[in-house]
């Protein structure tokens, strides 16, 4: 029988694209309490550096903080040289890089007959420039570092990919098409990935959260004046059956559990880790 514990993560090397953010940070920190030696690569080297330090210091594993933007490859082999030589070979990698912006957002939800005369606040306004960068962060910025991070994986015949998705990804929330089209990508190459690594010994799976207070959604989901809820926000929460934002701790269960050698013949899905969200149907 297998050890019905995550002890087999132990001493192993894990990177963390995004890993400075808020939701990163806090996989960060479940990842070092279960023993991982991490590289946090992310675009803010500073910012990165501190988290690592912090948890360095809180957790005792080793924590590193690396520069490295998702988007390049140059950027990204620099990156895997310092994590190899301070490190080792990968282990593990997770792809937390990502978010949306306000350039990708449309003003409005629904376009009815009095916003035909001003359609800067609806999809025909969009500027491409914040379309392509927000589809490209999380699209291409999820493809790239598999493609430069996996290969010490590949030569061991073992390793895991963890990608990070959203509720965006099974339906589309309103205001948001950049960033929902990418993180349906991201799914359909988790699966694609999924099987075309199987039988090298890499698994390939992604956790898909709910609705979390962070960075990127705070100016969707509060009201600036009051501090509450705004109309938007108001209604995820009477959508999540338990009726509530999630704390980023939520996340860090199904992400040892999918890093882990309990998830050993598990590759290819993606978990929801979203307050019964995506179950229900809204009556
Ligand atoms: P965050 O903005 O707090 O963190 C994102 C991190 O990515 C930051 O540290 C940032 O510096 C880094 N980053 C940005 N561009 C980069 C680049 N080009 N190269 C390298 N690093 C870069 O975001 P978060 O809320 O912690 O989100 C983390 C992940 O979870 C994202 O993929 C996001 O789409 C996803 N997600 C978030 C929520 C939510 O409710 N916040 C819900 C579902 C999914």
């Amino acid at each position: 029988m297998k050890p019905m514990s995550f002890d087999d993560l132990k001493g192993k090397v894990c990177v963390i694209t995004g890993g400075a953010g808020v939701l990163g940070s806090t996989m960060v920190r479940a990842l070092a309490a279960a023993g991982l030696r991490v590289a946090i690569a992310d675009i803010n080297k500073e910012v990165a550096e501190q988290v690592a330090a912090d948890i360095q210091a809180e957790c005792g594993s080793t924590v590193i903080g690396v520069e490295a933007n998702v988007l390049e490859r140059d950027s990204l082999e620099k990156a895997k040289a310092e994590i190899n030589e301070k490190l080792g070979p990968i282990d593990i990698l997770i792809n937390g890089a990502g978010g949306n912006s306000p350039q990708a957002t449309t003003k409005i939800e629904q376009i009815e007959e009095k916003d035909l005369d001003h359609l800067d606040d609806t999809f025909y306004g969009l500027q491409m420039e914040g379309f392509d960068r927000v589809y490209a962060l999380n699209f291409k910025g999820t493809l790239l570092p598999t493609m430069v991070f996996t290969t010490d994986m590949l030569k061991k015949r073992k390793g895991v990919v963890l990608n990070i998705s959203s509720m965006n990804s099974y339906k589309p929330l309103t205001k948001i098409p950049a960033y929902s089209a990418a993180k349906a990508s991201v799914n359909n190459f988790t699966e694609w990935l999924a099987v075309h690594l199987a039988k090298v010994g890499i698994r390939v799976n992604a956790i898909a959260p709910g609705f979390f207070i962070t960075h990127q959604n705070r100016f969707l989901v509060l009201d600036e004046k009051t501090g509450g809820y705004s109309a938007r926000g108001q209604k995820i929460v009477n959508s999540t059956p338990m009726g509530k934002f999630g704390e980023p701790e939520d996340l860090q269960g199904a992400t040892l559990f999918l890093l882990s050698e309990l998830s050993s013949f598990i590759t290819g899905i993606v978990i929801p880790v979203d307050g019964g969200y995506s179950a229900y149907g809204g009556v």
